[in-house]
């Protein structure tokens, strides 16, 4: 299949590339990696007019620690926060995901905010912006705003970006002491798209009580789902091989309501999403108890 035609736009900065956007409103794309975008045109389900492409503007790409944040520019590659020594120091379960996004080839080109501003509900990066409590900067002829990540999926491949915004930078909370990570998901092959996945992120007082559990859950829903049941089963509680079962059960019953589909019926899905959490929760709450020790140690 060929795409249908369309004009091409290289934006030489990005306030060249949003005042195109503010000229041909929903006509204009935002061309990315171009890993989800370009499929979708040659498939014809997306028949952009004008397509703006990003590649050129460098300020958009980089990984930097700043205060309490990692910051990374939206058209960082996938790769290269895979490879970043500042995520895997500062932000682990950005490392220990990045190896689930398809292959390294398509990592090679795919960007981190294209991933997050595309939100398919099977993909790792929206589970994990929202399990980290991240937060996106957009910007617009208009001016910039921040947006909570968990305000940011609306719905199937549907964002909080307005036609004319730009998602310019991902803000990642550092891990502090006392907090653990996890990510798991079930797919047929390596490099597939995710049956069911989990991300897990807690933390816990020096005395291990659980002081906070967000858990996000992705392809159980029309974008990453964050699991209430978690938080009110272990929050204010010693975590215990029987409070992450009981946790993990309530998400599966009462937080998604996945779809079955050749892939997976959706009580398989249940199933996986029940198991999945229970192992992310216990590996998490395993690596905020070494998190606390460390910290006491230091
Ligand atoms: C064979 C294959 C397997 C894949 N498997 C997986 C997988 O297992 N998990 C997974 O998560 N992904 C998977 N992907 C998708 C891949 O991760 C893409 O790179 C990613 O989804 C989109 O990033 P991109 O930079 O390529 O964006 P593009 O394809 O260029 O853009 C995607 C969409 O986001 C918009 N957009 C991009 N950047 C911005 C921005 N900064 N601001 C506003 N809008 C923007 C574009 O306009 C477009 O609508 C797969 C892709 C392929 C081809």
């Amino acid at each position: 299949m060929k795409p249908c035609s369309f004009e091409y736009v290289k934006a030489e900065s990005l306030e060249h590339a949003l005042a195109v956007l503010v000229e041909h409103g929903d006509e204009a794309k935002i061309l990315a990696g171009g890993q989800s975008l370009v499929p979708a045109m040659n498939f014809r389900l997306a028949q952009p007019a004008v397509l703006v492409d990003l590649n050129g503007v460098g300020a958009l790409s980089g990984i930097e620690r700043v205060d309490g944040m990692v910051q990374v520019g939206a058209m960082t590659r996938q790769r290269s926060a895979e490879r970043s020594s500042v995520l895997s120091a500062h932000v682990p379960l950005v490392t220990e995901t990045m190896p689930f996004i398809a292959h390294a080839q398509i990592r090679n080109r795919g960007t981190f905010g294209g991933s997050i501003a595309h939100a398919d509900p099977s993909a790792e990066l929206p589970a994990i912006s929202v399990a980290l409590s991240a937060t996106l900067q957009v910007t617009s002829s208009r001016g910039s705003r921040s947006i909570a990540a968990s305000d940011f999926y609306v719905d199937l491949l549907t964002t909080a970006l307005e036609a004319d915004e730009i998602l310019v930078r991902v803000d990642l909370p550092i891990a502090v002491p006392g907090s653990g990570f996890a990510f798991a998901e079930v797919s047929r092959r390596h490099g597939d798209y995710a049956l069911v996945g989990v991300a897990a992120s807690v933390q816990c007082d020096a005395s291990g009580v659980c002081q906070q559990a967000r858990v996000s859950l992705l392809s159980v829903g029309p974008g990453p789902v964050l699991s209430t049941s978690c938080a009110a089963a272990l929050i204010g509680e010693r975590p215990t091989t029987r409070t992450i079962a009981d946790a993990a059960a309530a998400t599966a019953s009462d937080d998604i309501d996945p779809e079955g589909d050749i892939h997976a019926s959706a009580r398989f899905r249940r199933h996986l999403a029940r198991v999945l959490v229970e192992r992310t929760l216990t590996r998490a709450f395993a690596r905020a108890a070494v998190s606390a020790g460390a910290a006491e140690q230091a």
